[in-house]
């Protein structure tokens, strides 16, 4: 490796999050970034997309804006257009997002989504300049069947677009059984993972080796120093913990 890639600690807050509170916990942490910011790590909050804009606007308030960056959760691959209900790309940066989590296992779930589809989403946030968080991972029937491996990287094959580069695009591994469940992989499982998956973009990508790979799925402050610690791990994508600044702040500080 050329030299240490720069870590990512993103927050998740799924379909948590109402402007009272949402944007309290978000001033907390903002505060907390000021006073002590991680040196070696990226910041971001990805709350949900009604919270954009006012989000943006208090990092703003409140000088942070250059501090903790806004994601959203989730776009359609189309600019604009007759699809009820979606948001594009465009529409995330329009509110303040420069990230988006893209092929998230519950959406994977929820509604269906292909690797095809989050491939023309991924193309969409390149096209509106957003860096997009690409989710992959296995269920636990594929990891107990011994086919992790060839689904993460059936998954990453099929969802990265020719426009990806290591600035706009960083892959999160999300084992789906150790989303929200307290479980986790063991360490050599998960730096199994992010090696096969970078020696899967190394065969088509000379950009792997600057690519961020970060690991998700119960990611707390009591194990996140020794999972940033692992090799190959150059982040975190978290879910639970990051809806509170009391949980979310140690674990971006063991990032840096
Ligand atoms: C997630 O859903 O992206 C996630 C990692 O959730 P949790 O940290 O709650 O397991």
């Amino acid at each position: 490796m050329a030299g240490r890639r720069r870590r990512l600690i993103a927050g998740n807050w799924k379909m948590n999050g109402l402007f009272g509170p949402g944007r309290a916990e978000l001033g907390k942490l903002a505060r907390k970034l000021l006073a002590a910011p991680p040196r070696g790590a990226d910041i971001v909050i990805c709350p949900p997309a009604t919270l954009l804009r006012p989000f943006s606007d208090l990092l703003r308030e409140l000088g942070a804006a250059r501090r903790i960056a806004l994601g959203g959760q989730d776009c359609h691959g189309a600019e604009s257009g007759a699809h009820t209900g979606d948001l594009s790309a465009e529409m995330l940066r329009d509110a303040g997002a420069r990230y988006v989590i893209l092929g998230h296992s519950e959406r994977r779930a929820d509604h269906g989504e292909s690797d095809a589809s989050v491939r023309d989403k991924v193309v969409a946030a390149h096209r509106a300049g957003l860096t997009a968080i690409l989710c992959v991972g296995e269920t636990a029937a594929e990891r107990e069947a011994g086919q992790a491996l060839a689904v993460v990287r059936r998954q990453i094959l099929g969802s990265l677009p020719e426009s990806a580069e290591a600035a706009n695009t960083a892959i999160a591994y999300e084992p789906v059984w150790a989303i929200g469940s307290g479980k986790t992989p063991t360490g050599p499982e998960i730096v199994e993972v992010h090696a096969a998956l970078r020696a899967t973009l190394a065969a088509r990508w000379q950009e792997a080796e600057k690519v961020r790979i970060l690991y998700g799925g119960s990611v707390k402050p009591g194990n996140a120093a020794a999972l940033l610690g692992l090799a190959e791990v150059d982040g975190a994508l978290v879910g639970g913990a990051s809806l509170t600044a009391a949980e979310f702040w140690p674990i971006a500080g063991a990032g840096g």
